[in-house]
């Protein structure tokens, strides 16, 4: 019902006061009857956004690759856990089953897929979608439930979907970001008296201007750690793909899209979907405290020109019409170009496993 979840959440802040946007956030996307991922579908030309799986086969088929590799590179381990957070509509995970059961029958003939996935109404479309692969896989609510052993994480666009904190630098220093109700009774942020811990923010030399927004997210970084000690523990390789920063800074990334369209976040809560940029250096940083090892970071153009996207484009479009070839042409930069409206720099992977490996496309450390 439209407006539902606004009514709640106002009613909620005149009983309680303001919430921090961390609730905010959580309420919008996973509140049990009028989450935005409870109750839509998100993808494609009829939802709200678009995501690379969706975009073209291409982008599966490449994680496939690097899965292929980083597989060999552990010595091409029996009975592997291919897991997925978050996986949408299935359609990443059906891109890479194809290609491992072509590149690594072994992989393919052994492995056991997990598919993370907290949305009911996502998780039947993943059914559908992977129809094909009833017998393999299986799903979960959360990682922690999926079974130990040797293992492969993906996740794409998962991490800007799990809430963050967001603190505002006052006279008096930093506050938490909450969300309030202003005069007119309607939704508006708002400073609440929560501080930063001390070491909750890198100290500077020059103290950020009164007014500047930091975000935290301790909720990401707890998810990070705890799959960093399961690889620790039992081997196997992260790979995460999601629009962030590799450098830290300040600045507010909190965003709502609606019908391919931003949305000021306060606007639709529950109707648009919510998200926020992933800090990939805090993220690395949670994975080494997990004792895991940062096999590399890289913007998502050069991590899949670098596993072979252009080879594989043109093979992908050899012997087709022009407009097939086109089609090719134009999903291959939407993904890997540079630049305003694509993916290529404004996304960014990190890889992270167990010991400290060299994987392709990554290059070494400085
Ligand atoms: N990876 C997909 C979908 C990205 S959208 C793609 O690239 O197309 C985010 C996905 O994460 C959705 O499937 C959503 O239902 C799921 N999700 C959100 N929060 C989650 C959580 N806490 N645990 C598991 N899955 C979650």
């Amino acid at each position: 019902m439209t407006g539902a979840l606004r009514d709640r959440i106002k009613a909620l802040i005149d009983a309680t006061g303001p919430i921090p946007v961390s609730q905010y956030f959580a309420m919008c996307l996973a509140d049990p009857e009028h989450g935005y991922y409870r109750t839509h579908e998100p993808f494609g030309r009829s939802g709200d956004f678009v995501t690379a799986p969706e975009i073209s086969q291409l982008f599966g088929e490449m994680i496939g690759i690097f899965l292929v590799g980083a597989w060999h590179a552990h010595g091409s381990p029996r009975s592997p856990r291919l897991v997925e957070l978050g996986p949408g509509r299935g359609t990443m995970m059906a891109d890479i089953l194809r290609v491992v059961e072509k590149l690594a029958p072994d992989l393919y003939g052994t492995a056991s897929v997990h598919l993370v996935e907290t949305s009911e109404q996502l998780r039947a479309v993943q059914e559908r979608t992977l129809a094909g692969y009833a017998g393999t896989v299986r799903w979960h609510t959360a990682w922690e439930d999926v079974p130990d052993g040797f293992t492969l994480v993906v996740a794409n666009e998962f991490f800007d979907a799990i809430p963050i904190r967001q603190f505002v630098r006052t006279k008096d220093g930093f506050r938490e970001r909450a969300v309030g109700l202003d005069a007119g009774g309607d939704l508006c942020f708002t400073v609440g008296a929560a501080t930063l811990e001390p070491d909750g923010w890198p100290e500077r030399e020059d103290p950020l201007p009164e007014g500047t927004i930091i975000e935290i997210a301790p909720a990401r970084e707890a998810i990070m750690e705890g799959l960093a000690g399961r690889l620790a523990g039992t081997g196997g390789v992260a790979l995460v793909i999601d629009y962030g920063h590799l450098v830290p800074g300040p600045g507010d990334t909190l965003q709502a899209l609606k019908e391919h369209v931003y949305d000021p976040p306060l606007a639709h809560p529950g109707e648009a979907d919510l998200t926020s940029h992933v800090d990939f250096a805090a993220l690395g940083d949670a994975a080494a405290r997990g004792g895991a090892h940062v096999v590399g970071t890289a913007c998502q153009g050069d991590f899949l020109l670098g596993l072979g996207l252009l080879e594989r484009a043109g093979r992908l479009g050899s012997g087709k019409g022009l407009a097939v070839q086109d089609a090719i042409r134009q999903a291959v930069e939407r993904l890997a170009a540079p630049g305003v409206g694509h993916m290529g720099e404004l996304f960014k992977v990190l890889a992270v496993a167990h010991a400290p490996i060299m994987l392709t496309p990554f290059r070494p450390r400085d």
